[in-house]
């Protein structure tokens, strides 16, 4: 351990001595150097060096105009780290809009400033009006443009500097400054690490604190996955210390279920569940006319992936779930077993090692059958044993 721990420190040292940027006078960052590129081979993530970190300090220090988005569908991490950032880039005195591509759950809507968010969907002017005139633009919770589905040609044209702060794997090109890592959580937590290298960490209150937890808390599946990394629970601390009540936001996203919505979760169990023993995997489908049935609301069927992988023995659960124009495919697993890959390889998306998604252009029926025979491929791989 200590060989890599060194071999580390030395390339932090040698990373740091190469780049050496032009002095400015605090109105820009200089560009991303090249050898932050190399980054990603040795760590799993970008790193920031000592006078990046100082040039970010500068830089924000100055008013600026500054917009926020996140991917589509935004859950709970998204919201939170938008929301979260800005009310801190507002308290240092920055003129900050935020723009989501599409409507985000009303388990949210309780986070102060929720109510800001212009949803691209249905305010398309404001959006664009938001994003064309940032000077910098956040790009939080998602790597890749495609991930903010009709917006992305608008966002990748918006003329401001962008600034990804993300926790998945391969960020894409293109960004101009990458605050990444898998090594965390949550992007909320990553947001909280922001304002601690920018050395901002006084400015944390409650609100910001609430949307951080909520991101946090949602990632982790209340702490149950992506949840080994010591230094989450101390954020965690931090952010109750600020008098955050974290029962009662674990209650404000999970207790407020309509009767609808249980009843499809029930529903989506006893009807609509598919185990495949020799596959290790269970699938769960839902028709167009199942979420109607049941007066399917933005959300409803957030964590429904979650409970075939409480059945002993199955590493890989996929919800297969009917939109109006395509199949959304939402892939979970427990152990080795890489998730992103498959979403990656065969489903047009991607994520993390246990919790990915993509699309396809389908039937369900054929969606189910595709599923099945690119699973057949991986039986090996998905035959293992993790202790309980
Ligand atoms: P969910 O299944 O809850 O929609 O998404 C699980 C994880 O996979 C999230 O981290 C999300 O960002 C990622 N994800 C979901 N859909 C897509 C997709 O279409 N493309 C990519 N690259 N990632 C996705
Ligand atoms: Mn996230």
């Amino acid at each position: 351990m200590w060989v890599i721990i060194d071999a580390e420190t030395a390339l932090i040292t040698v990373i740091q001595y190469l780049t050496t940027f032009n002095a400015n006078n605090g109105d820009k960052l200089s560009k991303q150097p090249l050898i932050g590129y190399l980054c990603p081979l040795f760590f799993k993530g970008y790193m920031l060096t000592d006078r990046q970190i100082a040039e970010i300090r500068t830089y924000f220090s100055a008013k600026k105009k500054i917009t926020l988005t996140t991917h589509m569908n935004p859950d709970g991490d998204a919201i939170g780290s938008v929301i979260a950032m800005m009310h801190y880039l507002r308290k240092k005195g920055h003129e900050v809009k935020a723009v989501i591509p599409n409507n985000f759950p009303r388990f949210y809507s309780w986070l102060p400033g929720s109510d800001e968010l212009i949803v691209y969907e249905k305010q398309v002017a404001a959006a664009k009006a938001a994003l064309n005139e940032a000077e910098m633009i956040f790009l939080l919770d998602f790597n890749a443009f495609n991930r903010v589905g009709q917006m992305s040609e608008l966002l990748k044209s918006a003329p401001g500097k962008k600034f990804l702060i993300d926790h998945h794997i391969s960020p894409e090109e293109g960004f101009d400054y990458y605050f990444s890592t898998t090594e965390t959580s949550s992007t909320g937590e990553l947001v909280y690490d922001f304002m601690e290298i920018t050395g901002d960490l006084a400015l944390l209150d409650r609100d910001i604190a609430a949307a951080l937890y909520v991101s946090i808390m949602t990632d982790t599946g209340s702490f149950s996955f992506a949840s080994n990394h010591p230094k989450t629970y101390y954020v965690a601390a931090a952010l109750i210390e600020q008098g955050i009540d974290a029962e009662r936001i674990h209650r404000l996203v999970y207790d407020t279920f309509s009767e609808n919505r249980l009843r499809l979760l029930g529903y989506a169990i006893s009807e609509r569940l598919l185990v495949w023993p020799h596959l290790h995997t269970a699938v769960i489908y839902l028709t167009k006319e199942d979420l109607k049935k049941f007066n399917y609301q933005v959300g409803d069927t957030e964590g429904i992936v979650n409970y075939p992988l409480s059945m002993a023995g199955v590493n890989l659960s996929v919800l297969i779930t009917e939109k109006d124009r395509k199949i959304k495919l939402s892939l979970r697993s427990k152990g080795e077993f890489s998730v992103n890959d498959l979403a990656r390889s065969y489903f047009n998306g991607g994520g993390h090692r246990n919790a990915a998604g993509g699309h396809v252009y389908d039937t369900v029926e054929l969606t189910i059958e595709k599923v099945k025979s690119v699973l057949e491929k991986y039986k090996e791989e998905l035959n293992y044993k993790l202790s309980y």
